[in-house]
């Protein structure tokens, strides 16, 4: 797909975690590129909105409660603007980095919150995306993942764990061979949002490798939300997307 030649009116995306960070960069990047959003977190995007009033659709729901989730998916109303469209996108964005730390400092509250957000959401708005759009042109589904799911972080083993469900899931997906169906599990880089100030504000007893963090952030290596958001869109358009499971984006600032 040429990301200048689609009609934007056949297209729509649906973003999770587009009130702030790097799912409001990429919520962003597609309704500059006028492709319509679906936009899902507990909180709204007033700034989104105030832009993009007739495009942005936002969709308050808590992506931790699998119950609210069913409940949304059953109701069928999000479902009318995906089957009319030619060429649809799920980006499973929205994510949570708690708990921090080796187990024992653990809350299992925090832990079942965090796994429901990374992998169980993830996994039930992908399954019914793919129901929804049966009769769409092309489907596009792209996992938020991490380096994390890749590379095991002390103090992250519950985050690690869930970036790495989603690779596993990308490429079991892949293996389906779902007619019109692509997949990409993208790990983004560091990019500097609320969850980087979080990882700054964990103690080093937590997560031992804090300092790098903090160190990136004085040496401003962190990649903008913005930018950032700009290239994960660029790769979701492109022609090359899903030709692996699991990728990352290339360096850039
Ligand atoms: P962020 O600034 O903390 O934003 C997280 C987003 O997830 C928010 O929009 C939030 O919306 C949403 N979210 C969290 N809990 C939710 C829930 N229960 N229900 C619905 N939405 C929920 O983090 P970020 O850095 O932009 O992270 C975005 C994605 O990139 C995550 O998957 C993260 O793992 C991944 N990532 C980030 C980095 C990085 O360096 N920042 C690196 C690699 C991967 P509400 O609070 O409004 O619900």
């Amino acid at each position: 797909m040429s990301a200048t030649t689609t009609d934007r009116a056949d297209l729509l995306a649906i973003v999770t975690g587009h009130s702030r960070g790097l799912g409001e960069g990429i919520a962003q990047s597609l309704l500059e590129r006028d492709v319509p959003v679906v936009g899902i977190a507990r909180g709204g995007n007033a700034s989104l909105a105030r832009r993009f009033g007739k495009t942005l659709t936002q969709v308050t729901l808590d992506l931790s409660d699998p119950v609210a989730i069913e409940r949304w998916l059953s109701s069928g109303v999000w479902k009318q603007g995906l089957e009319l469209a030619g060429t649809v996108f799920l980006v499973n964005n929205s994510g949570v980095l708690q708990p921090i730390g080796p187990l024992q400092t653990q809350d299992p509250a925090d832990v079942a919150r965090a796994v429901a957000v990374n992998v169980g959401a993830v996994l039930m708005l992908s399954a019914a995306f793919v129901a929804a759009t049966m009769e769409v042109k092309e489907r596009r589904i792209l996992h938020v993942s991490s380096g994390a799911g890749r590379k095991a972080y002390a103090g992250w083993s519950v985050y690690c764990a869930t970036k790495a469900a989603l690779d596993h899931h990308a490429r079991a997906v892949a293996l389906d061979a779902t007619p019109r169906l692509r997949i990409s599990s993208l790990a983004p880089g560091v990019v500097d949002t609320a969850m980087q100030a979080e990882i700054r504000a964990t103690t080093t007893e937590h997560f031992p490798d804090k300092e790098r963090f903090v160190t990136m952030k004085r040496e401003s290596r962190l990649k903008r939300a913005d930018t950032t958001g700009s290239a994960v869109v660029d790769f979701l358009l492109s022609d090359d997307f899903g030709s692996e499971p699991v990728s990352e984006l290339p360096a850039l600032r």
